[in-house]
């Protein structure tokens, strides 16, 4: 599968295979409690602990995932940029479909469950499942947010423009696998989005279907460029490791302060507009995106690290935040200052 559009094709099938799931088991799970009404509420009836306590149990466990689910659907899922923005959506009503209703039913319990041995044991099965995955999924929600304070950060400006999607941002290595390197810590990945949120048209198969190749990258600092390469070519796409010699491709560094140096990589073959020794300013043009050096398709990669070459592991990643953007988290749109990003956020300049 070396098409993105084959990607986003399988992806797409696995979700709708999962939507059709889900909903089957919902309107079946109606069903069955429309077609065997008597049912015992569940705090006001004295004895029966044992189904008591399981449907309690299953109450809290739909009520945490209620509230997990949409964290994990929107910043931990890698797959969130391959698949249309409606299939994300109903994914999520779906699940808050399913849970919503078991928490309504979980004020009462069936004659079934209260009687027969099969349904407690079958209960017990899905509530032991359930209760530590979503106390589990409940306890990763805070490490989704994570990031330095305001005061531990460098103010940057945008360095594109348009409306852009995160792949990769954050504070941590659950939203950010940059994190995982000392040297690319807090480094983001961002792709320019078109309709329905996709970061492509056509079928994807070759660069020029991303709406990133070509995009205008501008300076998001003040400081003078220290290194600048626009000579290698751009790489097909492919999902294996492309050139993993020169891993950032193309791509410009420029000290703002002493010490701390900008990275703007995988750009565009011959599309650097500045020079080792250019004194240059936040908002000047610098080159375009490309899909230059170890890159599976056209994107921005951007950090500030305190050496002026690429070290995974002898130099020291810094966060940093922007100075003004839109950006969209979940549901809305709002205009921001001095705010990090994290996967899968949208963001776009104000004007
Ligand atoms: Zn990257």
């Amino acid at each position: 599968m070396n098409s993105v559009g084959s990607i986003s094709e399988f992806y797409c099938l696995a979700i709708v295979i999962l939507e059709i799931v889900l909903l089957v088991l919902f309107l079946l799970r109606i069903y069955i409690v429309a077609k065997k009404p008597k049912r015992f509420p569940v705090l006001r009836t004295t004895g029966m602990w044992y189904p008591k306590t399981l449907k309690i149990l299953l109450g809290v466990s739909m009520v945490l995932l209620m509230v997990a689910t949409p964290f994990f659907i929107n910043f931990k899922s890698g797959i969130k940029p391959f698949i249309p923005d409606y299939h994300n959506n109903l994914l999520m009503i779906l699940l808050i479909l399913i849970c919503g209703t078991e928490i309504f039913l979980s004020f009462s319990m069936s004659k079934d469950l209260v009687e027969k041995i099969f349904r407690k044991v079958w209960l017990s099965v899905v509530v032991i499942g359930l209760l530590p995955l979503s106390i589990f999924m409940i306890g990763q929600i805070p490490e989704i947010f994570k990031y330095p304070p305001n005061q531990d950060c460098y103010v940057l400006d945008l360095p594109v423009k348009g409306v852009w999607r995160a792949s990769e941002a954050g504070g941590t290595e659950s939203v950010n696998y940059h994190n995982a390197f000392k040297g690319q810590k807090y480094a983001i990945d961002i792709v320019k989005i078109g309709k329905g949120g996709s970061m492509f048209e056509g079928d994807g198969k070759v660069i020029s279907d991303f709406y990133a190749m070509g995009a205008n990258v501008y300076s998001p600092v003040d400081g003078i460029v220290v290194h600048e390469i626009d000579s290698l070519p751009n790489a097909d796409i492919s999902f294996s490791p492309m050139d993993t010699v020169n891993p950032a491709g193309n791509h410009v560094v420029v000290e703002f302060e002493p010490d701390r140096f900008v990275f703007l990589a995988h750009l565009n073959t011959s599309s650097v507009t500045v020079k080792k020794g250019d004194t240059i300013q936040k908002g000047d043009l610098i080159g375009q995106v490309g899909n230059s050096g170890n890159t599976t398709l056209p994107h921005l990669h951007m950090h500030i690290q305190d050496l002026p070459v690429i070290e995974y592991e002898h130099s020291t990643g810094f966060p940093f935040r922007f100075k003004l953007m839109k950006r969209k988290r979940l549901l809305i749109w709002r205009t921001l200052t001095n705010e990090f990003l994290i996967r899968n956020d949208l963001f776009k300049n104000p004007s």
